[in-house]
């Protein structure tokens, strides 16, 4: 069980941003949640080095997988981790906002394990739209890592 203080400092320290996809926490219809990177179910501790702030869909398609498959290399790497690597040097912005794209094994095989860009199902396009207006109302993509900061 994570307490709410614990909660406080895990939203703060990732700048009320989803640690795996960027999405802002405020323009969020629900309260973004708190992930294990190693999950409860193999041990992981609800100790802050093991938490990060994920957004509902981020958590729910991590939900226990440690690892993911990268189609480039074909190989099998631990999925990105907010505690020991940055998230721009796996993960860059396409120009117009909308998509994730993985520049690493590790981040290549993120976006697929997590599904950041919505495209297995291309016709349901929900996250890539709704950056659109984001990046539109000029509120994404975030200026900054939040470890950067
Ligand atoms: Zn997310």
């Amino acid at each position: 069980m994570i307490d709410d203080a614990t909660k406080e400092i895990v939203r703060k320290r990732a700048n009320f941003l989803c640690e795996y996809c960027h999405s802002p926490e405020r323009i969020s219809t629900t309260r973004f949640t708190v992930d294990h990177l190693i999950p409860k179910s193999i041990g992981g501790a609800a100790e802050i080095n093991n938490l990060a702030l994920a957004c509902r869909r981020c958590n729910e398609r991590r939900y226990n997988f440690v690892a993911g498959y990268d189609s480039e290399t074909q190989a099998i790497v631990p999925l990105f981790n907010p505690r020991q690597q940055i998230w721009s040097e796996h993960f860059l912005w396409s120009a117009d906002g909308r998509t994730i794209i993985g520049i690493t094994p590790i981040g290549r095989a993120t976006c697929k394990r997590l599904d950041m860009n919505d495209e297995r199902y291309p016709e349901d396009d929900s996250i890539q739209s709704a950056r659109g207006f984001w990046f539109q109302a000029g509120l994404h993509p975030p200026s900054d890592d939040p470890r950067k900061s």
